[in-house]
């Protein structure tokens, strides 16, 4: 078993980015922890994407899940959901919590790239969050969630923006000044451009729609959705039928 997560995280993944969410799994669900932007952020991009697409009665997967906030939403809105992640620890956190919400996600540890040869155009949705700016090779994973994706399905993803107020806001504003995050969480390298994912997207043969940005204001200490995609934004693309 050690050999065969050695190889898949050689593939496409950074052992040292799948420890650090491991070392802060337990908090997960704590809504003051670490985890409390991905809780902030959470009802804004799950309603966008209901409002889009409509999630009730839909097959959908959830790459890089962590602890599952958004995948035990998206149940909740009536989805049959599948979350994959490459970080043990987080799945179990993730299998537990079920057990106190009454969530009925199917939580299994593989790599995308390996769901996509075992069953490709087999989900409605695909949803990729807040995961590509920390993976060796996001393009690779695109491409895996086209491959998931049924003709005419969407694939949503969010990452963080490069450019220097990203680089305020993400790295020195919420890991140093507000101390939002840990240090260390976010390497500035490796932010995604519009451009970039679009790109990627199209070579991968995903059609793009629209994108929101979801900003933080210091002051009020609240995300909103709006057209500002300087700092953290989301994508929503579709697979051709
Ligand atoms: N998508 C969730 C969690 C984001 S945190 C949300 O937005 O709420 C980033 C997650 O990506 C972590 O759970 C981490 O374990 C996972 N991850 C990092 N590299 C990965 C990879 N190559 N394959 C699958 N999951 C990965």
């Amino acid at each position: 078993m050690a050999t065969e997560i050695k190889a898949v995280q050689t593939l496409n993944a950074d052992e040292l980015e799948l420890q650090k969410f491991g070392d802060l799994a337990h908090k997960w669900w704590d809504k003051n922890s670490e985890f409390k932007p991905l809780h902030a952020i959470n009802p804004l991009r799950l309603n966008w994407i209901d409002g889009l697409i409509g999630l009730k009665g839909k097959r959908v997967l959830d790459v890089g899940c962590g602890g599952g906030i958004l995948s035990e939403s998206m149940y909740f809105k009536g989805a049959e959901v599948v979350g994959i992640d490459l970080g043990e620890k987080a799945l179990n956190v993730a299998k537990l919590h079920q057990l106190e919400s009454g969530a009925k996600v199917d939580y299994q540890y593989i790599a995308v790239e390996e769901l996509a040869t075992q069953q490709s155009a087999s989900f409605d949705v695909v949803t990729c969050m807040e995961m590509l700016e920390h993976v060796p090779d996001p393009a690779a994973i695109i491409t895996a969630c086209a491959r998931l994706v049924k003709p005419g399905g969407s694939v949503f993803f969010s990452t963080i923006n490069r450019n220097p107020k990203a680089y305020l806001f993400a790295v020195l504003g919420a890991e140093y000044v507000l101390n939002l995050l840990p240090k260390g969480t976010h390497d500035y390298a490796k932010f995604i451009k519009p451009s970039e994912l679009a790109s990627w997207a199209r070579i991968a043969n995903l059609d793009i729609h629209s994108m929101r940005g979801m900003s933080y204001n210091p002051i009020t200490q609240h995300y909103s959705l709006g057209d500002d995609v300087a700092v953290n934004y989301m994508i929503h693309t579709t697979l051709p039928l």
